[in-house]
């Protein structure tokens, strides 16, 4: 029997049975593994104080505290049965990376001991040569350093058999340009943080420090193991290559929100609950549209620590899939024909104090002001947010059912639209909240949120904060955040600028204040009105609407990468990434489309020369079909000799031409031998079909 088969009837065979979980007390468990707040507070007061400073944002850290801080960390994390530890960093490769160290030393006279001192704490210097630095760095000029992060706590992660305690860290070059996801997102917190405090003095809001808020909705596919692992493209690649439509996919709409079955209960509840002893508030979970696909979302945080959080939690994922045996998918695209995974982020500012600076119902100059500047921010550079979600496996999303399209446009609701036709037209009124009646003896009636929801928006106001849901589900979030937080910090410093000229030395009451405000917020609403739209994004009248209206629409992400090294992108960026970063980064992903490209293309290649075509001949051999299926057949073999043909053209061009023939002229091609192959899915013997088809992935769990 076929591995396909034996693999099928297994599954068939498993039993349905949960695995015995510990009673879940999420109160107790939680943070358990993280050095948080409560074991700071167990310092000495000047350390614990100057710690929690550099935490909240309002100060810097005092190297004096490190060994203090260094011992207190590795007695809590050897209690804890941790044996090494590790400055846990985040390179530009979408992952995270790590090289572990053991605690021990060379004691007195030759004895050994276990000690972690300041020095280890601060600084380690992995030979990082081979990280993508995009001409940042040549291989032989390899240095690369983490300094320890203190804004971020130290937590424990559990391994194999063993502990570790995990240090979390900045990654940068020898010349100081920096090599990771976090230094520029910290950078663009800062900058956000002087600007934002700017705007909360005038309008006499006292806070000591404003924050961006994320809260990452995670989308993803969970397959069974034993199938996965018989489909080389789902492995390297994260997607499938070929496969041709089930019979049934998510037509008939009964996945979503669906009950949970067990096993993936199971496999929820397990991974919830090693994020919850690290810290991370996981609270919602449901299925998603496609069949096996769900969702998992946290509470909002910090976005500085929630994007952490996002990395750790798909990592969790991951491994405790190994341990159900499930395959957890986090690819934009998983499957042809079914819906996408996203990662959607739901961004907002916060005061200390917890004050969300984008509710409607709080200071309405406040409001109406930021608001202004988010939507000024967006039609500017638009082209650049759509840049900072570019990537191969987005483009088999974007633009697709159930994910936004990929032309810059802002959703605000019927409500908050009228607001600013009203700020327009010179007459704004206090805004009405709708009451909903349903017309019921049981419940009276309830407040209507500000907005609706516009699932088809690249961007939308939902409430109390924007969604981008463009982001895709194997995104590393802090470039999206970087690039809201720095252009809204940009707008919003325009707009601050020219308000302080119009309000000069006058002591003016939060009302009066507005009045003095709206002519300015009004230019720049005006201006930016075009990028405003309520309507259905996926729809041909858009389209063509939005190229009247001037707006970008770049469906290749490949063509969307250059907005990273755009003039008007330097300027934004200064004092979060220099003009050779940015260049730097450009140089990464667009190294990064062509690769993935191609190991795409080698996987077609080899799928079909080695399983799919053999499988074909000899079935139609078997069955005296050649002559029938010859077309086919032919046609088959002819594409994937083209392919080749290009493939090997393209050795000697440089990153960038490579990203160029495969966006424009492979991608086309390569969809059309997936066409061809598919239908050779649909006539070739079952039994001999050597891949696991979409109907035994998307149903089998
Ligand atoms: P949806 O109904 O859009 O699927 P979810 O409940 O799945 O919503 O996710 C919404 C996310 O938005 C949650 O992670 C939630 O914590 C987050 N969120 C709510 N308020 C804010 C805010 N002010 N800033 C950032 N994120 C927020
Ligand atoms: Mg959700």
């Amino acid at each position: 029997m076929s591995a396909r088969l034996e693999a099928i009837k297994t599954i068939g065979k498993r039993k349905r049975s949960v695995p015995e979980a510990e009673q879940i007390r999420h109160l107790v468990q939680f943070a358990t593994h993280v050095f948080h707040q409560a074991r700071i507070e167990e310092l000495t007061k000047k350390t614990a104080r100057n710690w929690l400073d550099v935490i909240e944002g309002k100060g810097t850290f005092d190297p004096d505290g490190a060994n203090e801080i260094a011992e207190a960390l590795k007695n809590w994390a050897i209690r804890h049965g941790a044996t090494h530890f590790t400055h846990w960093f985040q390179p530009l490769t979408n992952g995270t990376a790590e090289k572990h160290d053991s605690f021990l030393n060379w004691g007195p006279n030759g004895s050994i001991l276990e000690k972690l001192s300041g020095k280890d704490l601060m600084k380690g210097e992995p030979d990082a040569s081979s990280f993508p630095t995009g001409g940042l760095r040549n291989t032989h000029q390899a240095r690369g350093y983490t300094v320890w992060d203190p804004t971020s706590f130290p937590f424990l992660w559990e391994g194999g058999d063993g502990v570790t305690l995990c240090i979390p860290a900045l990654f940068f070059s020898w010349k100081g340009a920096a090599l990771d996801h976090k230094i520029p997102l910290l950078r663009s917190e800062e900058k956000l943080n002087q600007v934002a405090s700017r705007l909360l003095q005038m309008g006499s809001i006292p806070a000591g420090r404003v924050f961006s808020t994320l809260g990452v909705e995670q989308e993803y596919f969970a397959i069974d193991r034993s199938l996965f692992v018989l489909r080389s493209d789902l492995l390297l690649a994260g997607r499938t290559v070929f496969g041709a439509s089930p019979a049934k996919g998510q037509e008939l709409g009964d996945h979503y929100l669906g009950p949970l079955n067990d096993r993936i209960m199971a496999y929820m509840r397990e991974f919830e609950d090693a994020a919850l002893h690290i810290g991370i508030p996981v609270k919602t979970r449901h299925n998603e549209v496609a069949p096996a696909q769900h969702e998992v979302a946290p509470l909002f945080e910090r976005a500085s620590i929630a994007i952490d959080h996002n990395i750790q939690l798909m990592e969790l994922m991951r491994e405790v899939g190994l341990k159900h045996d499930i395959a957890c998918l986090f690819h934009e695209k998983p499957f042809k024909g079914l819906n996408g995974s996203g990662k959607h982020n739901n961004w907002s500012l916060a005061t200390d104090t917890g004050i969300n600076l984008l509710e409607p119902q709080g200071n309405r100059f406040v409001f109406l002001t930021l608001l202004t500047a988010v939507i000024r921010a967006i039609y500017h550079h638009g082209p650049l947010l759509r840049g900072s979600v570019a990537s191969v496996g987005n483009d088999y999303r974007l633009g697709g059912a159930e994910a936004p399209s990929p032309i810059a446009s802002i959703y605000l609701g019927e409500a908050l639209e009228k607001i600013i036709e009203e700020i327009l037209h010179e007459k704004l009124n206090d805004t009405q909240i709708r009451n909903i009646d349903l017309g019921l003896l049981s419940l009276l009636p309830h407040e209507a949120d500000l907005s609706d929801r516009n699932r088809t928006a690249f961007f939308a106001f939902t409430g109390n904060k924007f969604e981008f849901r463009a982001v895709g589900a194997s995104a590393h979030c802090a470039l999206p955040i970087c690039v809201i937080n720095a252009i809204v910090a940009d707008s919003l410093q325009l707009i601050l600028d020219e308000l302080a000229g119009a309000i000069g030395d006058q002591e003016l009451k939060s009302e009066e204040l507005l009045k003095v405000a709206l002519p300015v917020l009004r230019k720049y609403l005006s201006e930016a009105q075009p990028i405003l739209f309520n309507g259905d994004n996926y729809s041909l009248e858009w389209e063509e609407e939005s190229a009247k209206r001037g707006l970008p629409n770049t469906r290749k992400s490949f063509d969307a990468l250059s907005a990273f090294i755009d003039k008007k992108t330097v300027a934004v960026f200064k004092g979060i990434l220099s003009e050779e970063e940015l260049q730097s980064r450009y140089d990464i992903m667009v190294e990064q489309y062509a690769k993935t490209m191609n190991i795409e293309l080698n996987l077609m290649i080899d799928l079909f020369q080695t399983q799919i075509l053999p499988a074909a001949q000899k079935d139609f051999i078997l069955r005296g079909m050649q002559q029938k299926f010859a077309p086919i057949v032919e046609s088959a073999m002819e594409m994937a000799e083209e392919l080749k043909t290009m493939q090997g053209q393209l050795f000697d061009l440089g990153w960038e031409a490579k990203g160029k023939v495969f966006a424009e002229l492979l991608s086309p091609k390569m969809e059309a031998f997936r066409e061809r192959v598919d239908q050779l899915e649909k006539v070739v013997d079952n039994t001999l079909w050597p891949l696991p088809k979409y109907r035994e992935l998307l149903y089998l769990i």
